[in-house]
């Protein structure tokens, strides 16, 4: 019996047959993700709860067996799926499941890292609550906070982090770190919690978390309005933030070549705009109250507003009322985009003053030296961050090969950094964007993460964060 298959047989003898996948077919659902990337995995091991992660990666410890944490399959940097070499372990986390204790006075709830985002949604209705992130695909709460999630309501909400209340978590060699306090200030020490939530399973294999929740909003108003141009955004922005302050949850911003990809992909979405007349940039801005007192006045005053923008000359028009269609389309359009051949799709953020300077930055690169290269870019402008998808037409002068994409993309980022902004906003570091880290993040932030990596994961065998 080699390495391989005696890890096999004792994972098998500890865990339990049914928690042990080696059978290629069942195998090949976990070794690819969203997008269809796949790698090939030496097993998949199913742990159902924080004990049998804890025997696993003691397991895994004993044979020297590499670690892929993974969850949903939703992560966009390539980290939640084994490389090729056929040696990586898949450790999936969706089976512990449990939703625990939902303390609706703490306004908190204990849960397994496998709950998805929709389910934890429905079990938090009825008690009118809210885990406020809500993206257009359907993730756990493992992944979530692995990769620290945004989505279209941090710039009210924050990130994962900021509504995580204690976290528990298995590392490397076994050990269970028991955070899970329900807490909202606890300053008795170092936050170890933090260390685990946006590390990229590379520091611990998070199996549990205490979840801070919002009241669920009474009365929710979402318009599409058009600037009349992308350089009056931010201007745009501050005069709803003065009159609406914490009401506004979500700002997006969609480029018109967006929205066509998305039109075209989707025939069947609602169609708010002749494709004549698709304008350049729309923004999608979405109010939302919890308290009974304003929600009564917010859809007549959105009106009032519109007409005032209008007057003021920041915007051209709006389209109010078909809420669920205007979300239909913002989520439409990441779907669409991920489908294109020849495109380069960054997820970069910037200080909100200086977003729409890189755009311009962007088109003035593409026009002199790719051609024919359309932006369709999207995001959610009110934090700053930007889905930056260039595709690149086949006849392109400057070309349109692999090496061309790569060099465009090197390009994007070096007016990213250039703009002071941050080359991963949301989707955290792995194979993806491994090079970006390596060329972006100063020598000396690079070695605080590689003490701590060495710190918690002496091996190296967690994860593929690519920050090591
Ligand atoms: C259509 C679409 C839209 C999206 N929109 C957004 C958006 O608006 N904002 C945003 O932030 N993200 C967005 N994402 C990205 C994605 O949904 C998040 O990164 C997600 O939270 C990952 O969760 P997951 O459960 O799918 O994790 P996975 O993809 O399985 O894993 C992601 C990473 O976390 C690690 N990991 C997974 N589970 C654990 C665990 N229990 N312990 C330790 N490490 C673990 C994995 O090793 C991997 O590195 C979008 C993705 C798609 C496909």
């Amino acid at each position: 019996m080699n390495s391989s298959e005696s890890f096999i047989a004792c994972a098998r003898q500890e865990l339990g047959p049914d928690r042990v996948i080696t059978d290629r077919d069942d195998c090949s659902a976990y070794e690819r993700d969203y997008f269809g990337r796949s790698g090939q995995a030496l097993a998949v091991l199913c742990p159902k709860s924080t004990a049998e992660t804890s025997a696993a990666l003691r397991l895994c410890a004993r044979y020297a067996v590499t670690v892929v944490p993974q969850s949903g399959r939703t992560g966009l940097v390539g980290a939640s799926t084994p490389d090729d070499s056929g040696r990586q372990v898949i450790l999936s986390l969706c089976g512990i499941d449990q939703v625990g204790h939902l303390d609706a006075a703490n306004r908190s709830i204990h849960v397994g890292a496998g709950v998805r985002m929709s389910r934890l949604r429905q079990v938090l209705a009825p008690a009118g609550l809210w885990f406020p992130f809500d993206i257009a695909a359907d993730p756990c709460v493992g992944g979530m906070l692995a990769t620290n999630t945004g989505g279209s309501h941090l710039m009210r909400f924050g990130d994962v982090r900021s509504s995580v209340l204690g976290v528990e978590a298995v590392l490397a060699d076994g050990t269970v770190v028991d955070s899970l306090k329900a807490l909202r200030k606890d300053n008795a020490g170092f936050d170890c919690k933090q260390l685990f939530i946006g590390s990229g399973g590379g520091l611990g294999v998070i199996t549990g978390a205490v979840l801070a929740l919002q009241r669920r909003p009474v009365a929710r108003v979402s318009a599409l309005l058009l600037p009349h141009s992308h350089e009056r955004i931010p201007e745009l922005l501050s005069w709803l933030e003065a009159r609406y302050g914490d009401l506004i949850i979500s700002f997006e911003g969609l480029s018109g070549n967006a929205i066509r990809y998305a039109y075209r992909a989707f025939p069947d979405l609602p169609q708010h705009f002749e494709a004549s007349g698709i304008p350049d940039y729309v923004v999608l801005v979405e109010l939302a109250s919890a308290g009974l007192f304003q929600a009564q006045s917010l859809a007549a005053d959105v009106h009032d507003s519109v007409a005032q923008l209008v007057s003021r000359a920041a915007i051209r028009g709006a389209l109010v009322g078909d809420e669920a269609d205007y979300w239909a389309l913002r989520d439409a359009v990441p779907r669409a985009l991920m489908k294109l051949p020849r495109v380069i799709s960054l997820d970069v953020a910037f200080a909100r003053s200086r977003l729409t300077q890189f755009r311009v930055a962007v088109q003035q690169l593409l026009s002199t030296q790719y051609p024919g290269a359309v932006l369709a870019d999207f995001g959610h402008f009110g934090d700053g961050g930007d889905h930056v998808t260039i595709v690149v037409p086949d006849d392109c002068p400057t070309g349109a090969t692999r090496l061309a994409l790569m060099r465009l993309r090197v390009a994007v980022y070096d007016l990213v950094a250039e703009y002071g902004g941050s080359f991963s906003a949301e989707h955290g570091v792995g194979p993806l964007n491994e090079s970006a880290y390596r060329r972006y993040t100063p020598p000396t932030t690079r070695r605080v993460h590689s003490s701590i990596k060495r710190l918690l994961d002496p091996a190296q065998r967690l994860g593929r964060l690519g920050m090591t």
